[in-house]
């Protein structure tokens, strides 16, 4: 059975006594298999789980993205509970941040590029409700999705950083049969959009192919992203990266773990996706 909650009040006096080791998977809602597969990790590995649901309305960088982002709250706790978690956290903004809330966690020099630099503001947003989870819940393991990869990374610097103990959890990104990235905003795709976006992906298989190839190039690299891209009308591309894996600066050789990401408009729906560059034994 999973419980609903709702103040911050009513989170913590239900985790005082919780089975540890506690697993925390922070969600904003319209759930589809990507945090399923979450839920099912948070689930095998720890004693209690709790999801969070919150549309963060200070990592939006849009308004009108905050508004249209699809919400279903119903569909969502039938997910939850079918992947058997214990603890549902749905808040209202005020309870997140309450009256007179004033305190925003900025992450430095990794937050500034990519997501960063095209979203000015979305990390700040997305560390500081990330430190609120992680100290209302004080989960020994937290539950995030590669496809985020730059996400994963600010949020592990934040709680290394603010002494939180909570270790940050990165899982594989879970995709649609023809590649496409699963995204709660990919319900905003018409259908010649959907059609076209797993060029994204395509983008990155052939980036990923080059360097396994033993392309070092990071320029190479990335044109080969860029005309991949380039044969799909509708896409435009915003930003397309081979960065550091560790600081995500630019590379121009790639001589070490890298990150491939790219972030690319269909009409008003952005997609992000991203591929690691890693000869490292286990990557
Ligand atoms: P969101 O609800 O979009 O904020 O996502 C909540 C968590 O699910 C984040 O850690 C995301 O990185 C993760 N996530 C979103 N899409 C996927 C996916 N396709 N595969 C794996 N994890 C995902």
């Amino acid at each position: 059975m999973t419980v609903v909650l709702r103040t911050r009040a009513e989170l913590q006096s239900a985790l005082a006594d919780a089975p540890r080791p506690i697993g925390l998977v922070p969600t904003m809602g319209w759930l589809h298999d990507g945090h399923r597969t979450l839920i099912g990790r948070a689930r095998a590995e720890n004693a209690t789980v709790v999801v969070t649901i919150f549309v963060n309305p200070r990592q939006f960088t849009e308004a009108a993205d905050y508004t249209k982002y699809p919400r279903n709250e119903a569909r969502d706790l039938a997910v939850i509970e079918a992947e058997g978690a214990d603890v549902v956290w749905a808040p209202p903004v005020d309870e997140v941040y309450p009256a007179g809330f004033d305190t925003t966690v900025a992450v430095g020099a990794l937050a500034g590029p990519l997501e960063g630099a095209a979203r000015p503001g979305h990390f700040d947003g997305v560390a500081t409700v990330v430190a609120i989870l992680f100290n209302l819940v004080g989960a020994e393991r937290a539950y995030f999705g590669q496809k985020d990869a730059q996400q994963v990374m600010v949020i592990r610097q934040m709680a290394r950083d603010l002494a939180i103990h909570t270790r940050v959890v990165a899982c594989p990104t879970v995709r649609e049969a023809d590649g496409l990235a699963l995204s709660s905003r990919n319900v905003h795709l018409s259908p010649s959009e959907r059609a076209a976006a797993p060029i994204l992906r395509r983008a990155l298989v052939a980036a990923h192919g080059a360097w396994a190839g033993g392309e070092r190039s990071g320029d190479v690299l990335r044109t080969i992203m860029h005309e991949v891209l380039a044969t799909e009308r509708g896409a435009a591309v915003e930003y397309v990266s081979v960065a550091d894996g560790v600081s995500l600066t630019e590379l121009d050789i790639v001589d070490r773990p890298a990150l491939a990401s790219l972030a690319v408009r269909f009409g008003s729906t952005r997609l992000i996706d991203n591929e690691i560059l890693d000869a490292s034994p286990g990557t």
